[in-house]
Formats: structure tokens, C-alpha cells, sequence
């Protein structure tokens, strides 16, 4: 599968760049995994909205939703210009049913609750979920297609159980909100230091860190994670792409 990196920032965007997005296709299946603040606009250095074939989304906070409304705009907007495409699902869970209930729109989207105890099928995908510890439901997500993986950690601090979930992985995309010297978990956030054991513990074989902070000098954290991980370690950034 290939990995598209559309936004990478916590909280909210920096300018021109976007908060929580990426983009994870295979055999010509586009999945959308999270859609923050500005991802609209930056999909589409990459492909146009109408060719997402679904959206999938670990919860429901602003960095990681916001662009659902102008998505729909602009699949509703494509279709009156002609643009022929079906329905758009979008799994997300249903915890928060304000929430799910904004992924229905016309016949535009269609909001589709994943069950987080079993195992959810979409395109050539295979998803795993486990849930996260952050102030609203949120749930990380194990991707797998053609036996290869991709652990998405969504928001949360560490947790233990993240290192059977994430055994084996090929890539880590692990969320990074703190400094090695902070205590994220009051937040509902990892530290460079968390993602570092996650890596190592896990035996992942990549570790890229996201959901970014706003301050400081963020090549520190890769510096800390590899502290700890003596695998490869990087930041994500906006255009980077990986095949896993
Ligand atoms: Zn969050």
C-alpha cells in the first residue's frame, strides 16, 4: 500500500499545510484515513475528491474532521457539474452520535459505524481498531493489505496495549504531541519518548511521528525517539509518500 502523508499537525494547521490527513491507496483504492483542518486542499495536490473511494476517521475532534463539510461540498458540487461517482462512506465510529450523524449528507455521503471488536473490511483493506486513551472516544487503527501493515496510533497517550496491536508493523505512524521531558498522558498525547518505546517494544520496522506540536524545534523529537528505536525514524511531513 502506499502512504500519503496530506497533513500532519496537532491541533490545527500551520499556514498552507494541514492538520490530521492521509491518504493510503492500493490497486487504485483511495482511502482517506482522518480529514483536518486544510486536508481538502491539499488531497487534491494528489488526486481530485472524487476519487476517494472512502473515508475512515479514529474520532471526532476539529484536527481530525474538519474538511467532512467541504468534502461534501465539493462531491455534491462535482455532481451537479456531471461528475458521475456513488455514495461516499465514511466509517467512523458511532460513540458520538452528533458526530456520526454530520458523515450523512444527501446522497453524498453515508456515515457506516465500524465495529472496534472485529475486523472491518473496506476496498483491499483489512482494519483491526483499538481503543485509544484521549478525552473523547478515538480509536487507533491496524491497516493491513497483501501482508503488509500500517499502525496508525490516532490520538492518545501511551498505553500498553499498543505494543501487541502494533507487533510486527512495517510502518509506524505514531503520534508525537510532546518533548521527551513533558507527560503527555494528562492530554491524551505520546511524547517522542512514548513513540520510541512503542517502536521498540512493538518490533515495528518504521516509526514516522505526527500529529505535530506547534512549539519548539520538532526535529528534537525524531532525535529522542531514536534514543530508544534504533530503527528508522522520521517526521511526517506534508507530500511525503511511502510505499509499505
Ligand atoms: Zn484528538
Amino acid at each position: 500500500m502506499k502512504l500519503t502523508v496530506i497533513g500532519q499537525w496537532g491541533g490545527y494547521p500551520k499556514q498552507n499545510e494541514a492538520s490530521s490527513g492521509y491518504l493510503l491507496s492500493h490497486n487504485g483504492f483511495h482511502m482517506l484515513l482522518d480529514c483536518g483542518s486544510a486536508v481538502l486542499s491539499q488531497l487534491q495536490n494528489y488526486l481530485v475528491p472524487e476519487e476517494l473511494d472512502a473515508v475512515i476517521l479514529s474520532h471526532y475532534h476539529p484536527d481530525h474532521t474538519a474538511d467532512i463539510g467541504v468534502l461534501q461540498h465539493a462531491l455534491l458540487i462535482q455532481k451537479f457539474l456531471g461528475k458521475t461517482h456513488g455514495t461516499l462512506p465514511i466509517y467512523a465510529h458511532n460513540e458520538d452520535l452528533q458526530g456520526f450523524d454530520m458523515l450523512n449528507y444527501k446522497d453524498i455521503t453515508k456515515g457506516c459505524a465500524y465495529n472496534p471488536e472485529g475486523t472491518l473490511n473496506v476496498g483491499p483493506f483489512s482494519i483491526r481498531f483499538l481503543k485509544t486513551k484521549h478525552p473523547v472516544p478515538c480509536y487507533a487503527m491496524r491497516m493491513e493489505v497483501d501482508g503488509k501493515s500500517l499502525v496508525y496510533t490516532a490520538d492518545s497517550a501511551f498505553l500498553e496495549e499498543f505494543v501487541p496491536f502494533a507487533e510486527g508493523a512495517d510502518v509506524l505512524l505514531c503520534e508525537c504531541n510532546f518533548y521527551g521531558d513533558m507527560d503527555g498522558s494528562g492530554a491524551g498525547h505520546m511524547t517522542s519518548l512514548d513513540a520510541g518505546r512503542l517502536a521498540k517494544e512493538s518490533g515495528s520496522s518504521r516509526l514516522i511521528l505526527t500529529h505535530l506540536p506547534h512549539f519548539g524545534d520538532i526535529t528534537q523529537l525524531s532525535k529522542e525517539a531514536g534514543s530508544i528505536y534504533k530503527g528508522p525514524v522520521q517526521l511526517a511531513e506534508k507530500g511525503l509518500i511511502l510505499e509499505v
